[in-house]
């Protein structure tokens, strides 16, 4: 079993602005911030990139309140079989500070409803459409839940005029009993990818934790059933072990290793890939598709 940390988590603190120097991006939206109910998963997660997303114009945004229905054993959000209600005005809310803060790309991912009868899919696509049609200009990712495997919700917020539709199947195949929820699964997480790609055409982005016991072997198969799906952009992270309640790290993954499914992953026909340990689902997203992609 590993023990401490190694050198390589070690990451610079946020930038913020000097006296009298002008504010910084990140000054903005954390400033925004204190004067919304909004909650970001940057902050939540006290996420170690917050600096460098934030002031390089990407944050994520957490819809549908902050109680899951599931509980994965990795992840350290509450849970509840009955959360309270959604905020019918959210959806205004979100996109009311998103267009003060002058980001160029948002993340909008939320925790598991499976107490909504679309999964919360209407929601997000509300808020999707709400957005774009007052910046037509902004890019926009939705990193959701697989909706209970209702292909119809998926198909909702698909076609909403988002950019990107990000699903993450988490692990490998053998994995996923021991780390996510009994209800969600390897075929339900690809089903997904598989099913947004087919309706909408839009780019799919999914990700892996590695350091939970998975195999090289594995993690290449996965990369592989990814890109049958025609799944363009992978990230690869670390796990880090929330609580002591929570599953333990099996293994540190080298960087280099990291920089090997990288490569290894941009010969596969991935569009990009984003691997190292501290990468994670949404980091510096906007970056990458407002330089590569889309615009
Ligand atoms: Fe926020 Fe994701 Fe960047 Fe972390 S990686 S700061 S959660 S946008
Ligand atoms: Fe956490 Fe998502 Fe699992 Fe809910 S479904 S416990 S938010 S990882």
């Amino acid at each position: 079993m590993p023990g401490e940390r190694p050198s390589w988590f070690k990451v610079p603190a946020p930038r913020r602005a000097q006296t009298g120097a002008e504010e910084t991006r990140y000054d903005k939206i954390s400033a925004g911030l204190k004067n919304l109910t909004l909650s970001t998963v940057c902050e939540e997660a006290q996420c170690p990139n917050i600096g460098e997303c934030w002031n390089g114009g990407t944050a994520t945004i957490m819809l549908l309140g902050d109680t899951c229905t599931r509980g994965c054993m990795f992840c350290s959000v509450k849970t509840s079989q009955s959360p309270p209600p959604v905020d019918p005005f959210e959806p205004f809310k979100t996109a009311s500070a998103i267009m003060e803060w002058g980001v160029d790309y948002i993340v909008m991912t939320s925790v598991d409803r499976d107490d909504l009868p679309d999964g919360g899919s209407g929601h997000f696509a509300t808020t999707v459409s709400l957005l774009k049609s007052r910046a037509p200009g902004l890019l926009v990712e939705c990193l959701v839940s697989d909706f209970g495997g209702s292909l119809p919700a998926v198909s909702t917020l698909a076609l909403s005029g988002l950019d990107v539709y990000a699903h993450n199947v988490e692990t490998v195949r053998r994995l996923q009993k021991h780390v996510r929820d009994s209800r969600a699964g390897y075929d339900q997480s690809l089903r997904t990818l598989e099913h947004a790609k087919k309706t909408a055409g839009v780019y799919t982005k999914t990700s892996i934790m590695l350091g939970l016991g998975e195999t090289t072997g594995e993690v290449l198969e996965t990369m592989r059933d990814l890109r049958d799906i025609d799944v363009d952009v992978l990230t690869l992270g670390q796990y880090l072990r929330p609580t002591e309640r929570h599953l333990s790290v099996v293994e540190y993954v080298t960087p280099e290793k990291f920089e090997w499914y990288a490569k290894v992953g941009e010969e596969m026909g991935f569009k990009y890939v984003a691997s190292g340990p501290m990468v994670r689902s949404s980091y510096k997203a906007g970056e990458f598709f407002i330089e590569n992609m889309i615009r």
